[in-house]
């Protein structure tokens, strides 16, 4: 469906996040030091719910990261961040100031006492931030493989503490995403068909057993592109059966109701039979 320009920036937004802590976990799973990695937690403490990007336990301590994938010219004055020529946007410490807050009670609660390091990581290469104060915990794009670099000379040896810290915070973390925002979205509304696994565009009628995209050619197999719809239509429609017919309906680009009978009955199970069967 189209989305509306503000949907599209804030799909735009998260997408460019997502892509940035992508990146940066890339980095940390390069350390070579004893340490523990947890990302995308997200917590509870006293009733204030917040996210942590990445955290990273040494022995010693806990540092924890907000990744931003900011782009282009910024400046900074007092105590606010303006993408230039004039746009003021949130300051990330504020962020941060607040999730080292909360984190801090956090392991208070569980009875830890080991030190918060928290840095707001700015992850992408064509960002600059003007007027920069030296004393604020930013760590820029010129800096993170100095930084990783500098934890690894770090002597570090975790204990069985540490691992359980580590399994403690990790039952803590919350599924659902109290910040997730989702356009309103109905079945009837949605068009249908098949996507391109590479370039999200819609694959035209299919036969065969191979699809190849128009646009990218891309080519997959018509079993493992079936699969993905199906996929892509219990994460949009988890309360709705997945039937032959809808899935056919849903994929469009398929032409024959026996062939995704076919699909269905071999990646899942039937239950009920004739009009009333559908797949679990
Ligand atoms: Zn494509």
């Amino acid at each position: 469906m189209q989305l509306s320009d503000k949907d599209k920036q804030y799909y735009y937004n998260l997408k460019k996040g997502y892509e940035g802590e992508c990146l940066f976990d890339t980095f940390i799973e390069k350390l070579q030091c004893d340490c523990l990695v947890l990302n995308d937690l997200l917590l509870k403490t006293n009733n204030s719910t917040y996210q942590i990007d990445s955290l990273l336990i040494l022995s010693d301590s806990i540092d924890i990261f907000e990744v931003k994938n900011f782009e282009g010219d910024y400046y900074y004055q007092s105590d606010r961040i303006y993408k230039r020529p004039k746009t003021e946007i949130m300051n990330p410490l504020t962020q941060l100031t607040r999730t080292e807050s909360l984190f801090r009670q956090l392991l208070q609660n569980l009875g830890y006492r080991i030190s918060i390091n928290a840095y707001v990581v700015f992850i992408n290469p064509e960002f600059t931030l003007y007027q920069s104060p030296l004393d604020k915990p930013f760590i820029f794009p010129t800096q993170i493989h100095r930084y990783l670099k500098q934890l690894n000379t770090i002597p570090s040896k975790l204990s069985r503490n540490h691992r359980i810290l580590a399994d403690k915070l990790l039952s803590l973390h919350l599924e659902d995403s109290p910040f997730k925002q989702i356009p309103a979205y109905d079945y009837d509304r949605l068009q249908k068909g098949i996507m391109c696994g590479f370039c999200n565009s819609l694959l035209d009628f299919v036969e065969g057993n191979k699809c190849i995209c128009v646009q990218c050619g891309h080519p997959e197999i018509i079993e493992s592109a079936v699969m993905r719809s199906v996929k892509e239509f219990k994460l949009l429609f988890p309360d709705k059966k997945i039937t032959t017919n809808i899935i056919h309906d849903w994929c469009n680009a398929v032409p024959s109701k026996r062939r995704i009978s076919r699909i269905l009955n071999k990646n899942f199970q039937m239950v009920g039979v004739h009009q009333w069967a559908y797949y679990v």
